[in-house]
């Protein structure tokens, strides 16, 4: 039901025996919570974006592979949330054939790690620019800056920024090795999407952010829509290994630091959220160390410390989120 930009299925088999026990997060898919309409409908940026989180375990190569999807959706107060987010699910369900949705069993009141890094604690990424909205300027630059805003906070940083002609692929279950920001059309209301690989020792594959271009994204300071470097910068946030710090539907577990938090599980549309806040530089030192990256050369040192252990309990049915209006 998308249209498929030039070439974005072709060439893009992954090697035999690269994947193996690959995990997958499509994290954050924000979305709008009402019928999927014309683009001019879609300026209308009154709601609260907000997550959700779909876990899949997928056979793959003979090995049992997971996915995990964090879906961010608009509740416009119309009452249609768990609706849209139903049909979101079954749309991403279609896209991974012989996936069964599992129980994510990760629980925190603080800051949530994903169960995967890069184990040299960077990674490439590239722009690929084509088919975003036709009136859209400063969309390089945005990401950017989003991909940057997280380079002094601890021992990480994004590397590379060049503009590529890959598509972004892996939430279409269809990896090529690079890390690919770039534009496709979403199903039912999704906003955005990224969706990042790792293998059984729990280090980063690869990653592919997929931004849908009929929405109001912005990059100025001015007349702000969906502000395109705010959003980025969580979709970042995912990509290196955070999840968001706590559960909106359930407000008692979010302090005022989680809602203060880049990475917390909902986006206002019109605003800026542009800086990571305590909660975020805690997690990304967690993560990965609290020396900031030096800006020259990266240091491919493996990282010691034990990787935090995903527990997931295959349940056959997929579990709806709790609406919750804040
Ligand atoms: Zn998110």
């Amino acid at each position: 039901m998308h249209t498929n930009p030039s070439g974005f299925f072709r060439d893009r088999r992954p090697a035999m025996g690269r994947i193996l026990w690959l995990v997958v997060i499509v994290a954050a898919c924000l979305s709008f919570a009402m019928t999927r309409q014309a683009p001019a409908a879609r300026a209308e940026v009154t709601s609260q974006f907000h997550d959700t989180d779909l876990l899949l375990a997928i056979p793959r190569e003979g090995q049992l592979s997971f996915v995990s999807i964090e879906m961010m959706m608009a509740d416009d107060g119309t009452g249609n949330f768990a609706a849209q987010v139903d049909a979101v699910r079954f749309s991403v369900l279609s896209q991974f054939p012989g996936a069964v949705p599992v129980v994510d069993a990760q629980v925190a009141a603080q800051y949530v790690l994903a169960s995967f890094r890069w184990s040299n604690r960077t990674t490439n990424w590239s722009y690929n620019p084509t088919g975003k909205p036709a009136t859209l300027t400063g969309d390089a630059g945005a990401v950017a800056a989003a991909a940057d805003s997280w380079g002094t906070l601890g021992a990480w940083r994004f590397t590379g920024g060049n503009s590529t002609t890959a598509a972004p692929g892996a939430c279409q279950n269809v990896t090529d090795g690079q890390n690919t920001v770039g534009w496709y059309p979403q199903a039912g209301s999704v906003l955005a999407m990224t969706c990042t690989y790792w293998n059984s020792l729990g280090n980063g594959t690869e990653f592919d952010m997929q931004i849908d271009p009929a929405w109001a994204w912005t990059t100025s300071l001015t007349n702000i829509g969906v502000d395109m470097q705010s959003v980025v910068a969580h979709e970042f946030g995912h990509a290196l290994g955070l999840k968001h710090p706590c559960d909106f539907t359930q407000p008692a577990t979010c302090s005022a630091s989680d809602r203060a938090a880049m990475m917390y599980g909902s986006y206002t549309g019109g605003t800026i959220k542009r800086l990571q806040q305590s909660d975020d530089i805690a997690a990304i030192q967690a993560l990965y160390g609290a020396s900031p990256m030096p800006v020259s050369t990266p240091t491919p040192t493996p990282i010691a410390a034990p990787m935090p252990t995903q527990t997931a309990v295959l349940r056959f049915h997929v579990s709806l989120p709790f609406v919750s209006h804040e």
